[in-house]
Parts: C-alpha cells; sequence; structure tokens
C-alpha cells in the first residue's frame, strides 16, 4: 500500500486551486509533476554551486562534474545497463531519437533499405526516421494494429526482410495505452541481425527497465515525464554501436583535440556531448529516480494499474463514451471519445472543473487516422493520482456532456 497522502504532500504543485477547484492533474503522459526534493537539487545547484562542468577549473567547478557523472552512475543502474558509457545526457526523448537517426541512421542506412516502426509512434519517433528515409532514398514500413490498439505481430513479421536494416518502436503507446511485446520484438529482430530502438517516454516512469534483459539496442525517453527537469532525457546505446557512430553535434567538450584542418573526438560518453549542458536539469534525474525507487516501482505499476481499472470502468457506464486502446497490456492512460461531442469541448469544460488532461492528436497523427477519428480526450494517471480524483473526473465528464448536449 503507498501512502498516497505522504506522497501528495512532497509534490507542492498538488495543492494548487485551479478556477477555485482542486488540481486533478491527469496529464501525467504529457509531463509529470516534481517532487520537492526534485526542485531543491535544481534550487541548490544555483544557489551553492552553479559552476560549468568537465573544466576541472576550480573547487565548484570539480564538485559540479561529481554531482553530474553521479547521474550518470545512477541512470546506470536504474536502467541496468552494463556500462557507464552507454548513457549519454541529451535534450529528451526526442533528441536522443534525432541523435540516433542522424549519427547511426547515416551510418547504417542506404538507397532501398528498410525502417520498420509502428503505426502508433510518437511524432518524434516517425519524424526523424522519415528524414533519414528521404535523405538515403530508403522506405519506412509501418506496423498495423487491431480493433483493440494492439500491434499485429505477424504483420511485423511479415515486413521483416533482408531490407530491413533498422528498427524503431515505442515501448508504451502515448495515446493508447499499450505496452508494446518489445522483448519479442528484439528477439525478432535480432535473428535478422537488425538493430531495435525502444522509446521508452511513456514507460520508464511506470515499469521497471533493464536494458540487458530486453537487449535491446537503444533505449531513449525523458527526464520530465519521470519526475524530474524538462529539456533534459537519456540515450542509452549499446557501447559496440555507440563507438562505430560518428558524433552527432561538433563543439566543446566532445573533443580531444582540434586541429584547424581536424579534430580527433573524445571517447564515450562525452563524444556525444558537445556543448554546455543543463546540468541542473540533469541533476534533478538524481532524486527523481530515488524517489521513485523509494516509492517502488512494482508499487507504483500496481497502484497505477488499479487507478486506470477503476477510472475504465466507471468512463465505460457512461452513455456514448468509447475507450480507444483497450488492449490487456496497458499502462495508465486511458484516451476516450464521446459520441458527437469534439474533444477539446470537453477537455476546455473538463479544465474548468479543475480537471487538467490532453486533448487532441497527442502527435500521433498517423494513428488518429488509421483509426479515423481527429482526436481523444487523454486521462494519464500517475502514481499521486487518487481514486477520490478519478471521481471528481468521471463526474467532470458527466456534467461536460450534459453541458454540451
Ligand atoms: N515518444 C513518446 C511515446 C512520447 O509520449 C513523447 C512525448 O509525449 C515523446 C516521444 C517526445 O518526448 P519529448 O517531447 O520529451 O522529447
Amino acid at each position: 500500500m503507498l501512502n498516497i497522502k505522504k506522497i501528495r504532500r512532497d509534490f507542492p504543485i498538488l495543492k494548487r486551486k485551479i478556477y477555485g477547484h482542486p488540481l486533478v492533474y491527469f496529464d501525467n503522459a504529457a509531463t509529470t509533476q516534481k517532487p520537492q526534493k526534485v526542485i531543491d537539487t535544481i534550487n541548490k545547484f544555483y544557489i551553492y554551486s552553479n559552476s560549468n562542468i568537465h573544466r576541472g577549473a576550480h573547487y565548484m567547478s570539480d564538485e559540479a562534474t561529481i554531482s553530474y557523472e553521479k547521474v550518470r552512475a545512477s541512470v546506470k543502474s536504474f536502467i541496468n545497463s552494463k556500462h557507464l558509457e552507454e548513457i549519454i545526457f541529451t535534450k529528451g526523448t526526442t533528441d536522443s531519437i534525432n541523435l540516433v537517426a542522424s549519427s547511426f541512421g547515416r551510418l547504417i542506412i542506404s538507397e532501398g533499405d528498410e525502417i520498420i516502426i509502428t503505426i502508433m509512434e510518437h511524432h518524434s519517433n516517425i519524424v526523424p526516421w522519415q528524414m533519414i528515409c528521404e535523405e538515403k532514398k530508403a522506405k519506412l514500413l509501418t506496423i498495423p494494429i487491431n480493433d483493440k490498439g494492439g500491434m499485429l505481430f505477424d504483420e511485423f513479421e511479415k515486413l521483416l526482410s533482408i531490407k530491413t536494416k533498422f528498427i524503431a518502436i515505442t515501448h508504451v503507446s502515448n495515446t493508447l495505452g499499450t505496452i508494446n511485446p518489445i522483448k519479442k520484438i528484439i528477439n525478432k529482430a535480432h535473428l535478422f541481425n537488425v538493430p531495435v530502438l525502444i522509446d521508452g517516454a511513456q514507460a520508464v516512469a511506470h515499469t521497471k527497465i533493464d536494458v540487458q534483459d530486453l537487449d535491446c539496442d537503444f533505449y531513449v525517453f525523458s527526464a520530465h515525464k519521470m519526475y524530474a527537469s524538462t529539456g533534459v532525457g537519456i540515450l542509452y546505446g549499446k557501447e559496440k554501436w555507440l563507438n562505430e557512430m560518428p558524433p552527432y553535434q561538433g563543439g566543446g567538450s566532445m573533443i580531444k583535440s582540434v586541429n584547424i584542418n581536424k579534430s580527433i573526438y573524445s571517447e564515450l560518453p562525452h563524444k556525444f556531448e558537445a556543448g554546455t549542458p543543463n546540468i541542473a536539469g540533469i541533476m534533478s534525474i538524481d532524486p527523481a529516480i530515488l524517489y521513485m525507487e523509494d516509492v517502488g516501482l512494482h508499487e507504483i505499476e500496481d497502484y497505477e494499474h488499479q487507478l486506470l481499472e477503476y477510472a475504465t470502468q466507471e468512463i465505460m457506464k457512461i452513455k456514448g463514451v468509447s475507450i480507444i486502446g483497450i488492449m490487456d497490456d496497458k499502462t495508465s492512460i486511458l484516451s476516450f471519445i464521446v459520441d458527437g461531442k469534439h474533444p477539446s469541448d470537453i477537455g476546455i469544460i473538463l479544465d474548468k472543473l479543475g480537471v487538467a488532461v490532453r486533448t487532441g492528436h497527442h502527435c500521433t497523427e498517423p494513428l488518429m487516422r488509421c483509426l479515423n477519428i481527429s482526436g481523444t480526450v487523454r486521462a494519464s494517471f500517475a502514481f499521486y493520482n487518487t481514486f477520490q480524483e478519478v471521481d471528481i473526473f468521471i463526474n467532470a465528464v458527466k456534467l461536460a456532456i450534459k453541458m454540451l448536449n
């Protein structure tokens, strides 16, 4: 059992009122709220030890470098990577995918090759691959889904061929909540010697990740969706690939030496970390991981699942509501549409009642087209949410439908 009262006290923003109503924050798939310890870490950095890292110029710079590199070790253990050098700090999931597409994509993709994604990908895991396909005259293939929002594994098997050079798949769909069978996909892909990138943006705060057990080639995620700062994220990559890959960006910190005609690049991980990073943001990842581990990843998963089941059961009682994404294997994302009502109209009324949800295509336009809808209302839960909040949300949806009738 989680001590939700205590947990909620740790997230100051949850005390807010919106239009006079207590905030019900159900937009956790967009970004999660931050516990006090994360906020304190960011503040403390600027109040006590603001310095640039990896310069070794003075005491505070060394102190900042040690704290920054400690985060790399925390992330390594959080996702169980084999080597510290396999953890690259980026600006987020989008940046991590662009790094892999630009660097690895350019290295391995040639004319006539094929890259496989699913139809449920976030735009971040579509557009970078489109760009590399356009540049290299390669083809982007998509795995379709069934009526429940589950990926069709046999269709994936049909798409795999000697032309397949890369696979990029979301672990969890940000629109449907579907958890994809990534281990099975990775195993199958490796039989064809095809490397696989997993977009873990919607998974990492909800389930335990073990990159060695998954045997994925790349795993990417954003810190802001796991209770830490915006603007920072992680690229995990197998050392053998990262060593082969050329740098993504050039500049300070990623070089050993620079001659006007040629530069020698740094070793991993610095080869991929050009320029001054968001130091405080990266430092905020450490307390966020500690917080989640303190609560317990299994306990989080369990509790969020109960919230999802309760919300699903209650929303299904409302006439005219259809849930989009009804696979058994789901994280705490509840997407729905209401007969004859526009998702954004519902969202506006919910907002006025203090309930924060997201409406629209959720950056998954190809999925929306495939489902033949323009958008959904999406409620997404975190472990600080409560069953009482689900009740408030359900009543708000009922009221919104009544008002729109
Ligand atoms: N992939 C998925 C599945 C997402 O849900 C998101 C954001 O919502 C992203 C990628 C992009 O994340 P970011 O905007 O943090 O780079």
